[in-house]
């Protein structure tokens, strides 16, 4: 059964409670009383499994949590306030002073601040590789290399990694390697291919229709032997692996970063993001499907779009063999200028403008005039920002009405 099937199937029987009342239950409180000294204590040393402080773990976003892990073959989750408190948590989990960060392939905008400004301001620096330099990332890999990160698909340049690969790099230099799969949830399953660590941003496909902000942080199981986490690149892990075995990395992030930096999800928004996992296969599939009808029906008619699912692109072959469950809602069209992408923009009727992706309309914004607005040429030029770039998020219209209506917008 593919994944989309098998998840079908799960999502709806996991979110859904089978006796009393079946939408999960928000519980909106910050704090809980622990009724006895003795079972204080035993919150406080993990022997009772009851909820502390919110900040910690709420009763909504821990149900949230588990069916997170499911998807993804881990053996916890910790959900957050926002992608990028997800990405915030598990590379801080990891990193110190003096640290390196081996970044791979076309990078959201905020993770590359994230990396390239604020965490060297902390002493942290971030190496920078397209996803076909493998030769290069092994040369650069130091004493120092704490992390390789990568995403599932470069957004918006559209290449694709081979995970697989990067993930044996990582492992023959025991590097924790974490992929952020925000754009293909279900389509890729990160641990599987041999990461760590899996970072999303729920905010966008997994809710699907901008209701709620959000993130997650899956943890693979540790082993007791033989596991890169043991290597002395991870000393601090040792006490966790030592007390809490294969949930050493989920303890650890929410000790030394859940905890004290506070990016905790609260109960409403992991409520409105586990409805979106009810349906989130069955939208994947639609847009999957319909993306790769839209983009080859407008390169037909001329225009310069990036997929992978086209010929023109150089990761086809990659696309066809590595990625057969689609590369999630996006593509990209260079109309060659600024003033020809605004007109596309204020001629399309159906697309909404957003900095938004994954949503159950389509979405569309011009790159170069808005997120990448701060970024100097030669950056723009490395995550393939043009003058004329729309980035598109393809929603769950008929596909016909999309490319009729693109047509319209780019004459
Ligand atoms: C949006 C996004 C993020 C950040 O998520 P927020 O929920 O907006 O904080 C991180 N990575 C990718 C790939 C994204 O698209």
């Amino acid at each position: 059964m593919n994944n989309f099937e098998e998840f079908s199937t799960q999502f709806v029987q996991l979110v859904g409670n089978k006796e009393g009342a079946i939408s999960p239950s928000i519980t909106t409180s910050a704090s809980f009383a622990y009724g006895s000294p003795e079972i204080a204590e035993g919150i406080f040393d993990g022997s009772v499994k009851k909820p502390l402080y919110s900040r910690m773990g709420n009763p909504t976003t821990a149900k949230l949590e588990s069916i997170m892990a499911k998807m993804d073959g881990g053996i916890g989750a910790i959900a957050t306030s926002s992608g990028m408190g997800a990405t915030t948590l598990a590379v801080m989990s990891l990193l110190e002073a003096g640290d390196n960060i081996i970044s791979i392939g076309g990078l959201f905008g905020g993770t590359y601040s994230l990396f390239s400004e604020t965490l060297s301001r902390f002493g942290i620096t971030t190496s920078f590789f397209d996803v076909d330099e493998l030769e290069k990332i092994e040369e650069s890999i130091t004493d120092k290399t704490k992390i390789i990160f990568l995403e599932s698909v470069g957004n918006p340049n559209m290449r694709l990694p081979d995970i697989k690969a990067i993930a044996s790099i990582a492992d023959r230099h025991d590097i924790a390697l974490i992929v952020d799969n925000t754009i293909t949830p279900m389509s890729i399953s990160p641990l599987k291919l041999g990461a760590d660590i899996v970072v999303y941003s729920t905010t966008k496909v997994i809710t699907g229709n901008a209701s709620a902000l959000g993130g997650c942080a899956i943890f693979r199981a540790v082993n007791e032997k033989n596991d890169k986490f043991l290597s002395k690149r991870y000393t601090f892990l040792e006490k966790f692996i030592k007390n809490t075995k294969a949930m050493a990395l989920v303890v650890n992030a929410k000790k030394r970063a859940l905890r004290d930096f506070g990016m905790s999800a609260n109960a409403h928004a992991s409520y409105q993001t586990m409805l979106g996992l009810e349906t989130l296969p069955l939208r994947m599939e639609r847009i999957v499907q319909s993306i790769e009808t839209i983009v080859k029906a407008l390169e037909k008619e001329g225009l310069k779009i990036n997929h992978p699912s086209l010929a023109s692109h150089p990761h086809y072959t990659r696309y066809k063999e590595l990625f057969t469950k689609g590369c999630g809602t996006l593509f990209t069209i260079d109309t060659g200028s600024k003033e020809k992408a605004f007109a596309f923009l204020n001629k399309t009727e159906l697309a909404t403008l957003t900095a938004n992706i994954g949503d159950s309309r389509t979405l569309a914004l011009h790159m170069a005039s808005t997120i990448y607005r701060d970024f100097d040429e030669k950056t723009k030029e490395f995550l393939g920002i043009t003058p004329g770039l729309i980035r598109i998020s393809i929603g769950l219209e008929n596909p016909q009405d999309i490319i009729n209506d693109f047509l319209k917008a780019a004459e």
